[in-house]
Formats: C-alpha cells, sequence, structure tokens
C-alpha cells in the first residue's frame, strides 16, 4: 500500500504491510531534522546543522562553520543517498569542503523530485534541505528500537554492519543482526546496553561511549512514546566519538493527547491530498494501485474486502474506512473523496454496520449522488443495523446503484464493472 511504502522503515523482521500502527488515523510523519531536534534534547550525540528553505538564503549559514559539509535532502523517505532526483542530479545526500557549494547543492536538491526506493515512482518534493557538519566515519553500524509483537513490547535490534545495505544484510547475512527483548518496566540496563555495543564491535572505551548512547536513546523511545526509533547509521567516528547520522521515529497516535508538541510538527506535504482531505473529516485512507474504490468500515472488514475483490480476480484502488459512527456529511465526502482517483473505474461500498447506522451511510451516498452522480458505477452492499431502512432509500432515489446484499457477488460484480 503505496502510503506506508512512502515512509518504510528498516523494519528488519516484520512485515510491514499489515501492521495496525500504519493502519491507523494519524500515521504521524517528521522529517529527519525534527527528529534530530528530539535526539538532541535528549543528548543523544548528533551533528550540529542547519536548514536551508527554498529562499535559498545564503543567512541561514551564517556563522556555520565545518571542514566538511553534509548536504541532504529532506523527504519522509529513507534511501536518500542511493536516490536521485527528477532532473538528473544524482543522490540525496552529498559532501562538500566548499563551503560555497553548499547553496548550489541545494539549489539541484529543492524544488525537485527525489525518487528513492522508498518513495513513489515518480518521487517526493524537496522543500528543506539540512546541512550538517560532517563527521569522519570509520564505521557504520545499525540500531533501532521498535514495539514488536512477538515480544508484547519493546526489542532492540542491532547491526554491527548498519548504513545503506542493511535491508541486504538483514536478507543475507541475519547472524549479523541481533534482537534483544527489551522489558518496559527494567529498561535498557547497562549490562544490555554494553552486550549490544559490544555486539556492534565497539572495542575498549568505546563500548561505554556506545552504552550510554543506546541508554539515551531509550530515554527519548520512552519519553516520546515511540513505537519505532531508527538510527542508520549510529557511527564510530575517527576521533572517537559515537553518532547518530539519521534518524527516523514512528510515535504511537494513542498518546497524541500528551504529545501534543511533537504531533504539531506534523509534516503532510508528502502525503496524498485525498488522505489529508480524508484525515481532516476523522476519516482513513489508504491509496493503493488497482481501479477499484471502496467505502469500508473498520480494517478489518477493509482486509476481507481487499481479499474478496482480489479473490475475485481485480484490485482495489484505495481504501476509505469510515470507522464507527459516521455522519451524513462524512459519507458524501468520502464518496468524492473514492471518485477523484483517478484510477477508479468502479466504487464497492461494502459496510457491515454494527455501531455504523446503514441509513445514514445511504443518505449520504444519496446526497453526494443528486449533487454530482459519480461516472462510474456504485456497487452497494450494507448490512447490519437499519439494513432495510437503508434499502428503501438507495432504491426510492431512483439512482443507478447496484444493490447487492451477498458480499461475493457484489465484489465480482465490482470487478466486472471496473474492466
Ligand atoms: P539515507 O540514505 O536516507 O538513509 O540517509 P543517511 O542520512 O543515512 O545518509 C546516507 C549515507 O550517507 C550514510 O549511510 C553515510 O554513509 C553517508 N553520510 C551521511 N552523513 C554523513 C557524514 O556526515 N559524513 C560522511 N562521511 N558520510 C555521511
Ligand atoms: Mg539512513
Amino acid at each position: 500500500m503505496a502510503a506506508f511504502k512512502r515512509f518504510k522503515s528498516i523494519r528488519i523482521f516484520n512485515n510491514y504491510k499489515y501492521s495496525p500502527q500504519i493502519y491507523s488515523k494519524r500515521n504521524l510523519n517528521l522529517q529527519e531534522y525534527h527528529s534530530k531536534d528530539l535526539l538532541r534534547k535528549h543528548q543523544v550525540s548528533i551533528q550540529n546543522f542547519r536548514l536551508i528553505d527554498s529562499s535559498l538564503d545564503p543567512k541561514s549559514l551564517a556563522g556555520f562553520k565545518a571542514d566538511e559539509y553534509v548536504v541532504k535532502a529532506q523527504i519522509l523517505a529513507g534511501g536518500r543517498g542511493k536516490g536521485h532526483f527528477d532532473n538528473g542530479f544524482k543522490g540525496g545526500v552529498h559532501l562538500t569542503k566548499n563551503p560555497n557549494d553548499i547553496l548550489d547543492l541545494a539549489k539541484k536538491m529543492i524544488g525537485h523530485k527525489l525518487i528513492t526506493k522508498q518513495t513513489p515512482k515518480d518521487g517526493i518534493l524537496v522543500n528543506k534541505v539540512m546541512v550538517a557538519e560532517s563527521v569522519n566515519i570509520m564505521r557504520e553500524t545499525y540500531l533501532s528500537i521498535v514495539m514488536e509483537r512477538t515480544y508484547n513490547g519493546a526489542a532492540l535490534v542491532a547491526s554491527p554492519a548498519g548504513g545503506m545495505d542493511i535491508e541486504n544484510v538483514a536478507e543475507k547475512t541475519p547472524h549479523l543482526v541481533k534482537t534483544v527483548p527489551i522489558d518496559i518496566h527494567e529498561g535498557i540496563t547497562d549490562k544490555v546496553a554494553k552486550e549490544v555495543a559490544e555486539f556492534l564491535d565497539f572495542k575498549g572505551d568505546m563500548v561505554a561511549k556506545c552504552a550510554e548512547e543506546i541508554k539515551k536513546i531509550w530515554q527519548l523511545f520512552l519519553k516520546v512514546d515511540a513505537t519505532q526509533l531508527e538510527i542508520n547509521p549510529l557511527v564510530e567516528t575517527d576521533d572517537g566519538r559515537v553518532v547518530a547520522v539519521d534518524a527516523k521515529i514512528n510515535f504511537d497516535d494513542n498518546a497524541e493527547f500528551r504529545q501534543k508538541e511533537i504531533f504539531a510538527l506534523d509534516d503532510t506535504s508528502g502525503t496524498d491530498p485525498r488522505e489529508r482531505e480524508a484525515a481532516t473529516l476523522n476519516l482513513t485512507y489508504i491509496d493503493m494501485d488497482g481501479n477499484i474504490g471502496c467505502m469500508v468500515n473498520g480494517a478489518g472488514l477493509a482486509m476481507a474486502t481487499m481479499d474478496l475483490i482480489m479473490l475475485s480476480g481485480g484490485r482495489p484502488a484505495n481504501f476509505l474506512d469510515l470507522g464507527g459512527g459516521v455522519g451524513q456529511a462524512q459519507v458524501s465526502a468520502a464518496l468524492r473523496i473514492l471518485e477523484s482517483d483517478p484510477k477508479v473505474k468502479a466504487i464497492f461500498v461494502n459496510v457491515f454496520a454494527g455501531i455504523v447506522n446503514c441509513a445514514t451511510v445511504a443518505s449520504g451516498i444519496v446526497a453526494a449522488c443528486k449533487e454530482n452522480m459519480p461516472k462510474h458505477p456504485l456497487v452497494i452492499r450494507l448490512e447490519g443495523t437499519n439494513s432495510t431502512l437503508a434499502k428503501k432509500i438507495l432504491e426510492e432515489s431512483g439512482l443507478p446503484f447496484k444493490i447487492i446484499n451477498d458480499a461475493d457477488e457484489a465484489a465480482k460484480t465490482a470487478v466486472k464493472l471496473a474492466q
């Protein structure tokens, strides 16, 4: 599902695709510079940095001096180092010793789309560039802390072979990846921090330095209600420091009420406009690559609907989850969002109502269609609360809906009509 391919992290040991964390109303995405602000606040070692925006104002670099600079495109996706821009410029991460090159590099990135293996095919527009004091890297390691269902809690994932090839490392040399379950109450003990630092191949007094960083990273993980905090790479520098060079954090959206400051940083510029519009209506929209627009209620029914469509030989274009307790106006807006997706060739409404009222859904659909009848056929299956009244509303509207009670048959019809 493209919605989460966009900011996929290296979740080494888990099938990311159907993670409930992703299927959430508020999938908070922070740019690298915001994540690094959080790391700094928690005393994790990072590089000093400045930001350049589309004004390309040289003043943003005033007083910023380093032997070498690293210039990094800020997008909500990884793999930037190996990416390329729509203007042909290669690499979203560049090193330079010459301060006069920085704005030129930024100019090649800002206003252009960066394409990486984690972005949509046509890339993500770069609005900001980070300029950091480059560090001389001796070794790149991988460290992440993630909430992992297998352990009913947090786990630390570490590899001495971090950096841009971590996916290959996980696949081809799994013995180089270590996973350590962490007791949420006990936290990362000195002993575990030291063991992991040693596994990361730090030697001598570097072990204690790395262990310190690991413990601070854990404190941050707890403090911000993260579900995943990934540092790739966590590097060893030639002057004996351990530095977090890249950072990506996912947050638990159930904690939004106590992490207001962080959630206020949400950058939606890279997200699908339909996803954004749905979020403002308190609905969840997920973009996919087929041609059937789906309106459903609940994540479970969304998955079942996807199966039904696929088993009937079709593919969903998207999902709009109405959730529970949806109102008529939201249903109307939801239908318009689905219809605005140019991939959509048929719309399948599959609602199994408990809390949701089928009559409300039917009225919402009829209202939207009376105002503007969708160009594409609408297959509607409404079961559960008030379904009899709902059918009456749909039938009496005189609009050309395909009202089908049986879910299998409805899915088959939608697939046929989409062809
Ligand atoms: P990603 O490609 O999106 O994961 O971006 P990263 O921030 O991880 O950078 C990609 C790669 O660029 C890293 O793995 C490093 O090899 C390299 N890199 C990033 N920052 C620096 C730096 O300050 N100095 C040096 N020498 N290399 C860097
Ligand atoms: Mg990285």
